[in-house]
């Protein structure tokens, strides 16, 4: 099969690539059942051409099954071509977009933008496939309220979110977040066992909540947090992903706000690579719904 791989990040591209639902069923075709079709329902390894194009009739059991079946594409409201644009739209803007922004754009009611752009930010979550290496830097901060008092009283009412990035030359490489319910060692162990490699140097502040972190993680170390002056990075990292959220979702709740970490960071971690991230997140869009 040749690679369909759509490559680049230019509007004018994408859309002389993708003119109609058809040629977005044959993109969804070729991801789905790139390493081989299998039937869904029996197993069987032979098909037949299907009712629509591009489905795959199962020669044994006749199960017929279209490219957009078993994929967050599946039961989608609207055109798969205006499903494609918003999430071109959405990995490629250097701020993705937000579902008021969507509305507009493609004139869809927002309810129905907002049901697709949380599947958008479900494929978006990490896969804990790579973790981070290296140096690493962890911290949490409050979303929602004031700056300070960060672990004090009144902390429960706040958004806590806990932030690992990797220290590279020159700057922050990946980065990963999450939505805790409290700083305990125990939470905390959560994040770090799927996001940092054990062998990791990690780099905190004297939290009491990280020491017994120091079993599974024999590098790390704890310095004074000097009020963040001891983190440059994190800092950055934490006021761009701050900025973000109060740009575009003048109120974020609870409930959503994993996910907008979530995208905050897909983007983040491919923002080197942003000639496949499209076509990254379809087969995310694809895969992480089976
Ligand atoms: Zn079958």
């Amino acid at each position: 099969m040749p690679d369909v791989k759509f490559i680049g990040v230019a509007l004018f591209g994408f859309i002389d690539r993708f003119k109609t639902d058809e040629d977005c069923m044959g993109y969804l075709s070729s991801i789905k059942w790139a390493g081989g079709y299998k039937c869904k329902k029996c197993g069987n390894e032979n098909y037949c051409k299907g009712r629509k194009p591009f489905s795959h009739r199962c020669t044994k059991c006749k199960y017929d099954e279209s490219p957009t079946a078993h994929t967050m594409f599946d039961k989608c409201k609207f055109p798969l071509l205006i499903a494609f644009h918003i999430a071109f739209k959405i990995s490629t803007k250097k701020k993705g977009m937000s579902t008021l922004e969507l509305h507009k754009e493609f004139g869809l009611r927002q309810e129905t933008c907002w049901t697709f752009k949380n599947k958008v930010q479900k494929a978006m979550k990490s896969s804990h496939r790579y973790p981070l290496t290296g140096e690493v830097h962890v911290d949490e901060f409050f979303i929602g309220g004031p700056e300070s008092n960060k672990r004090g009283r009144g902390a429960e009412k706040k958004k806590l979110v806990v932030v690992a990035i990797e220290k590279v030359t020159g700057g922050i490489g990946r980065a990963y977040g999450q939505l805790i319910e409290n700083a305990s060692s125990k939470v905390l162990t959560s994040f770090f066992d799927p996001h940092i490699e054990t062998s990791a140097m990690v780099i905190t502040d004297q939290w009491n909540g990280y020491k017994p972190l120091k079993k599974n993680y024999p590098s790390i170390i704890h310095v004074p947090s000097k009020n963040g002056k001891n983190f440059p990075d994190m800092h950055i990292h934490i006021m761009n992903l701050k900025g973000w959220l109060r740009g575009i979702h003048h109120h974020c709740s609870k409930e959503h706000l994993q996910g907008y970490l979530d995208e905050f960071h897909f983007r983040h971690n491919r923002r080197n690579n942003m000639d496949t991230i499209f076509h990254k997140l379809i087969e995310r869009m694809i895969n992480s719904a089976k």
